[in-house]
């Protein structure tokens, strides 16, 4: 909030600023019986409302500081989505402490790094993780307090954690007498790793002020288009870029919440979605898989499951189509991290809705276009700005309200100024086409280059992808003498299936230019992923160094 002496006329309205508090206080207030469900790692499924929120979110509040902590401290959680994880979020936020929410799918050695650089005073955690707590706990330097998010039944008769704190007994000790503090918006209020698939992982700290005004943009009808008259699901983990949002856009427009807890697997999450009404869902392509796979072995559908937002990697058109064949909209978003993470996602102009299904179907596989707050631009090896023609491709960047300006800890600033403005790289390489719309073309660090010209790995994934055969694909670089680098194609088949390298390659015949072909097809059981299941590409590359191609 700025000083208004100095302004020419200042506005003449309310300073409010922008909590995450405020958003919790609206649900209870407004949607306080509108129900938050969660499956449990205890195996049963628990209710409350949003009013019943609001109420522990403050019990916990005392109880955190009753442990002795402060604003400023922060607070870890390696836990499943549940109603007690959106009880620490909005507790430790509101209090203005800062949620850490920790990617339990990362090595333990990495988790103890993360858990000290971030200097965790307490941290949280699911039954699920107490062995890996256990594990972790001499490798921690800062954590005073480890809390166990269950109750007192479910407490381990034996750990080696000394001092375990029950996380029931805790929030039940207090009466919930106690006021949201009105604070600066700008304060922080969670911090969240990049996965760091090179070098240490890297905090990303975003404020009140960010949180809000991203949770606006995503409810948006052309973003998530989320409405109190949404059942919402987030099947993408808590500890992935908050959710992507949902736990702070539910509580704003006061939609049900739905949580799955640890069981992700196809039939869990088709089970939760029919007995809850679930309308609304999101998560990466990896984990839909699953849900499609059981979907057709059973010959099932949806009820009520109608639309769902897909990100984190570019999403198969294969995908899109299969979801649309159970009445299913796929709303492909891209973002990171450091964009809190939604930059675009992929709708409809007024104009393009009268375009035939098939054109309206490629604009949608493409990751779309900014929400108003966050602006992007391409530029060119030296720089400069590259034309919005829909193929001249360039490194993708990014400026907004919820993009981050630097790292936590770090003072040098990641920005590249353009224009005479600073601009975050997101490390992408993408085209924009004259309607705005943005298509990723690769991760920088994947983007194929033959003979001086770039390959985009995601085209070649996606089209081995719509082959029935194939479950999965990545397109990695293969060193070459002559052309420098060629693309190398490894797939997964489906279970019970046979596509052969000839009849792969020959599917691409047709689809893309003839020298952007891959060069060779290698099958394998399984692909490696990322902890937040992407395609770990530099693990492939590792694997596939000695490679040689047909002909070389
Ligand atoms: P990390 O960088 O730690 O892997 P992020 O979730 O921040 O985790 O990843 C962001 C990156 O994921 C983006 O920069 C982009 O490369 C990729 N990505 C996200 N969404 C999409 C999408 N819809 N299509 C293609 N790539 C995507």
């Amino acid at each position: 909030m700025s000083a208004t002496n100095d302004l020419p006329l200042a506005g003449r309205m309310m300073q409010m600023p922008l909590l995450i508090s405020g958003l919790l206080t609206h649900a209870a207030r407004h949607h306080g019986r509108t129900e938050v469900v969660s499956r449990r790692c205890e195996g049963d499924t628990h209710r409350t409302t949003w009013a019943g929120i609001e109420q522990r979110a403050r019990q916990l509040a005392q109880a955190l500081a009753a442990l002795g902590t402060q604003p400023g401290d922060r607070i870890g959680t390696l836990a499943w989505n549940s109603h007690r994880h959106l009880e620490i979020y909005y507790a430790v936020s509101g209090s203005q402490r800062i949620c850490h929410t920790i990617n339990p799918r990362l090595f333990p050695e990495q988790i103890a790094w993360i858990v000290n650089d971030a200097a965790d005073q307490v941290l949280c955690f699911d039954l699920t993780f107490l062995p890996l707590v256990e594990k972790l706990a001499p490798l921690l330097k800062t954590v005073r307090h480890l809390v166990l998010m269950t109750d007192r039944a479910h407490m381990p008769a034996q750990t080696s954690l000394p001092n375990l704190l029950c996380f029931d007994e805790l929030v039940d000790a207090h009466d919930g007498d106690w006021h949201w503090p009105e604070f600066d918006e700008n304060s922080a209020s969670s911090i969240c790793y990049t996965s760091g698939t090179t070098g240490h992982p890297k905090g990303a700290v975003y404020s009140h002020r960010s949180t809000v005004l991203h949770a606006m943009g995503a409810a948006l009808p052309d973003a998530m288009g989320c409405s109190t008259g949404d059942v919402i699901l987030p099947v993408v983990p808590m500890f992935h870029v908050n959710a992507w949002g949902l736990p702070y856009a539910s509580a704003l427009v006061g939609a049900k919440l739905v949580f799955p807890g640890p069981h992700l697997d196809g039939a869990s999450v088709h089970t939760l979605m029919e007995e809850e009404g679930v309308t609304f869902s999101a998560g990466v392509p990896t984990i839909w898989l699953g849900l499609l796979n059981h979907v057709k072995a059973k010959g099932l559908g949806f009820s009520t499951f109608r639309r769902t937002v897909i990100g984190g990697s570019a999403c198969p058109p294969a995908m899109m189509r299969a979801f649309e064949e159970h009445g299913v909209r796929v709303i492909h978003a891209w973002g990171m991290t450091e964009m809190s993470p939604l930059g675009t996602l992929a709708s409809l102009s007024a104009a393009q809705r009268q375009l035939p299904v098939d054109e309206q179907r490629r604009i949608l596989e493409k990751q779309g276009r900014v929400i108003y707050g966050v602006d992007m631009t391409i530029v060119g090896d030296n720089g400069e700005r590259q034309p919005w023609d829909g193929h001249t491709t360039g490194d993708l960047l990014v400026r907004g309200h919820w993009v981050i300006e630097r790292y936590f800890g770090r003072d040098e600033s990641p920005l590249r100024e353009v224009d005479g403005q600073a601009w975050f790289p997101t490390g992408d390489v993408a085209t924009i086409d004259a309607d705005c719309t943005m298509q990723i073309a690769d991760r920088s660090k994947d983007v194929i280059k033959s003979g001086g010209e770039w390959i985009s790995s995601i085209e070649l994934e996606n089209i081995a992808m719509s082959h029935p055969d194939v479950a999965e694909a990545a397109a990695i670089a293969c060193a070459h003498p002559k052309w420098d680098e060629r693309p190398l194609l490894v797939a997964v088949r489906k279970p019970g299936t046979g596509v052969t390298r000839e009849a792969l390659l020959a599917h691409y015949v047709g689809r893309i230019a003839k020298w952007q072909v891959p060069d060779d097809v290698v099958f394998v059981d399984e692909l490696p992923h990322t902890a937040t299941g992407k395609l770990l590409k530099t693990k492939l590359r590792e694997q596939f160094k000695g490679h040689v191609l047909p002909g070389v």
